[in-house]
């Protein structure tokens, strides 16, 4: 029988009858490339948006979310690897409009595909995006990027908002996720797309040992292609996974990747170290209050400026980047 070609992601698996390809959610069924896990949903929940997370998206907004099983990535850090790496998860076999009611009976305005790259699932992805449209809700992709660029910005352009994870350079894509190739050019390059088709917000992971020069230089290359107010979330390493011996990344380096990032991103935020609101960058006004990763507290002025999201200070009327459907203060 045939081999078969996926084309989803650079890994563009070559599968044999039977075979699967390296994220497992897809195989070669009978010469055909098929979703093997279509609908099977090992992980719903219903939270809030800073948690995937998201700061300058409609604070405080309700989500449910959702991912199924498989990745093609296989990040040494992963805090999800049961779901990410595992195949015989326990399920529940739901449809786009199943997906739909649990999100509106819970009161969620928006559904967010995460906990497991969402782009092995593209179908499914695609139809819970259509069901959801009709519905009236959001809908947030929370990626790492490493996906065809043709099928990433049909994907993208289905969604209300998108956080991109960088986990590093070239090397750390290699030596820590397994990934071969350029993945670095790959996921900045669909992170790209998502800040032309959507809300997007950047996720870096620090995993130790951190070096300053290193991340500067992805820094460097995300920011020539999104704009200085682009949320930036510096995620904390902590052990997990293959990773369960190193040590979680020392505050210290949190610090001094923080204090570097501003020289390219105006609202970067240090997560798993301590709270951190949004404030006005003019008058110091805090405008999102957060603890932990709640909002409990958001004070925007009027929409104004170059793009019809940003919304003032209600205190200087400086503008800010913060998109949301609350009314003014
Ligand atoms: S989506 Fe899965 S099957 Fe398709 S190329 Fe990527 S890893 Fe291979």
């Amino acid at each position: 029988m045939q081999r078969v070609i996926c084309n989803l992601c650079p890994m563009r698996c070559h599968m044999a009858d039977g075979e699967n390809g390296v994220c497992k959610a897809r195989g070669n069924v009978g010469g055909k490339v098929k979703l093997l896990t279509y609908g099977k949903v090992t992980t719903a929940i219903v939270g809030y948006v800073e948690q995937k997370p998201f700061y300058h998206y409609e604070p405080g907004m309700k989500i449910l979310s959702i991912g199924g099983m498989g990745c093609n990535m296989h990040c040494g850090f992963c805090q999800n690897f049961e779901i990410s790496q595992g195949t015989t998860l326990p399920f529940k076999e739901m449809s786009p409009e199943q997906v739909v009611k649990m999100a509106i009976s819970n009161e969620a305005k928006g559904i967010a595909f995460t906990y497991n790259e969402p782009i092995i699932w593209f179908e499914y992805v695609m139809d819970v995006c259509r069901a959801a449209k009709l519905a009236g809700l959001r809908t947030l992709l929370k990626t790492n990027g490493y996906a065809d660029v043709v099928k990433f910005s049909e994907m993208a352009s289905q969604m209300s908002a998108i956080n991109v994870d960088i986990k590093g350079d070239a090397a750390e894509y290699k030596k820590t996720c397994l990934v071969p190739g350029s993945a670095e050019d790959v996921v900045i390059k669909n992170m790209a797309s998502a800040c032309r088709s959507s809300h997007c917000e950047i996720s870096v992971i620090l995993t130790p040992p951190v070096s300053v020069a290193r991340t500067q230089s992805v820094l460097l290359k995300a920011r020539s292609f999104c704009d200085r107010h682009t949320a930036l979330h510096l995620l904390r390493f902590v052990p997990d996974f293959r990773m369960r011996d190193v040590p979680a990344t020392p505050i210290k380096d949190m610090e001094d990747i923080l204090a570097m990032s501003k020289e390219f991103f105006d609202y970067p935020y240090l997560h798993g170290v301590k709270t951190h609101n949004t404030e006005c960058l003019n008058c110091g006004a805090v405008v999102v209050e957060r603890k932990g990763e709640k909002c409990v507290n958001t004070k925007l002025g009027k929409p104004c400026g170059e793009f019809d999201w940003f919304y003032s200070c209600p205190s200087c009327r400086s503008q800010l980047p913060v998109r949301s459907s609350k009314d003014e203060v």
